[in-house]
């Protein structure tokens, strides 16, 4: 390490920790990444269905599982400082309709390589294949320690290993338990027998107790266990067994024009709903409704009940809930409140938000703020 100059280990070289580096070493401090995996940014590359929505326009602290603890570093890095920020390395960017950010070229390497080129003009060194297996201090220094025996000695550790890090247990912290989120739901099947595969837009509202948790309009897809969809990916943050889903199928339209459309209808049967719904989503709401009642249909079309069982597909959630409790880091650094010189950052802390850029905005900008903070403070 050279002398004079803040040595700088980061954790992780994902999305937050690429950041991280760069914030760190733009301010002079000498950076090095240490990464399990023999590449880093693997992950980065898999977003976004390979197109990495990388931030969402707004984006605001109610959008996240911890308001009052992500509210300091968004108003540093809002939705235009970060993409002002991959703008300064290169990338360009475009937003659909629904705010959701994307690089131009519509591909997630080229958000990874710009970040591999700031950070090599820099002069970070990236040391890959190297998984920390410890944290320990010595002399008022970080000691590194990795699974291969290797050990390694900086000022300021940033940890910036993603979720399901344990890394900051060791070290004292408290762990928030680990559980997958933005995943499809499993729930009962019977109102939604034969409708597998099959996507509709839709109304979704989160029921608990009959009380409203939470609703969002989008499309769904049916699937043989239950729904998916970004809206159930929204919803799955927050459903927990036993709470129930009621479907609204024609969210755009008043109660006065379905009530007007099922009138018309009367008699028809089978071909109630030829022309409205797909046939298999025709017949699920007759059957549902189990009779041509009025009021049963209408039931049946605008609230189709799901009672949620589990999460489903939890190997490949995009996010998972848990990590270092918050209230152990200081919110405007990142710093660790038990552990001078301690940093952590993304998924690693136990911050988690909606699908839509929410997450890699929060890894990036708070891999801004600690590496920042690590260098300077
Ligand atoms: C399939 C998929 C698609 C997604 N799409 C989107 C999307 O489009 N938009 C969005 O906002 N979010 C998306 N997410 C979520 C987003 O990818 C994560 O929230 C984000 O990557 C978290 O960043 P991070 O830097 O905290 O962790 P990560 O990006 O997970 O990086 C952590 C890094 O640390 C390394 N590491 C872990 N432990 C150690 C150790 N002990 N020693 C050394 N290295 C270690 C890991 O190998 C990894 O490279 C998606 C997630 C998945 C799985």
């Amino acid at each position: 390490m050279g002398k004079g100059r803040r040595s700088v280990a980061v954790i992780g070289g994902g999305a937050g920790g690429l950041c991280a580096a760069i914030a760190a070493a733009e301010v002079g401090a000498q950076v090095t990444v240490y990464e399990r995996s023999n590449r880093v940014g693997k992950k980065l590359l898999k977003t976004g269905n390979g197109r990495c929505n990388l931030s969402h326009d707004p984006v605001t602290p109610e959008d996240y599982n911890r308001p009052d603890f992500v509210e300091s570093v968004l108003s540093r890095w809002d939705n235009a400082a970060l993409l002002d920020f991959f703008r300064s390395l290169g990338l360009y960017t475009v937003k659909d309709g629904e705010g959701r950010c994307y690089p131009l070229s519509d591909t997630a390497s080229s958000v990874l390589d710009v970040l591999r080129l700031r950070c090599q003009a820099l002069g970070v060194e990236e040391q890959c294949s190297m998984e920390l297996r410890s944290l320990g201090q010595r002399r008022g220094r970080w000691v590194l320690r990795f699974t291969e025996g290797q050990e390694a000695e900086c000022d300021r550790v940033i940890v910036a290993g993603g979720g399901g890090t344990a890394l900051l247990k060791e070290a004292g912290h408290r762990m928030v338990p680990f559980s997958p989120i933005l995943c499809p739901l499993k729930t009962d099947t019977a109102p939604i027998r034969g409708l597998s595969g099959l996507r509709c837009r839709c109304r979704v509202t989160l029921l608990r107790d009959g009380r409203r948790i939470y609703a969002e309009s989008g499309e769904i897809l049916f699937r043989d266990y239950g729904v998916s969809g970004i809206v159930i990916l929204n919803l799955s943050r927050l459903a927990r067994k036993g709470d129930v889903l009621s479907v609204n199928l024609l969210p755009d339209w008043d109660e006065a024009q379905i009530q007007a459309m099922l009138a018309e209808r009367k008699g028809r049967g089978s071909e109630m709903f030829t022309g409205v719904f797909h046939r298999r989503i025709g017949e699920a709401i007759l059957r549902n409704a189990g009779s041509e009642d009025s009021a049963a249909l209408y039931a049946a079309v605008t609230a189709l009940r799901l009672r949620v069982e589990d999460t489903a597909d939890a190997a490949n959630a995009q996010v998972t809930r848990g990590g270092a409790a918050v209230d152990e880091f200081d919110s405007a650094t990142l710093e660790s409140r038990l552990r001078q010189g301690l940093y952590c950052i993304g998924e690693a802390l136990d911050i988690d938000g909606k699908c839509g850029g929410y997450n890699l905005h929060w890894a990036f900008a708070s891999g801004l703020t600690a590496g920042r903070s690590a260098a300077n403070d």
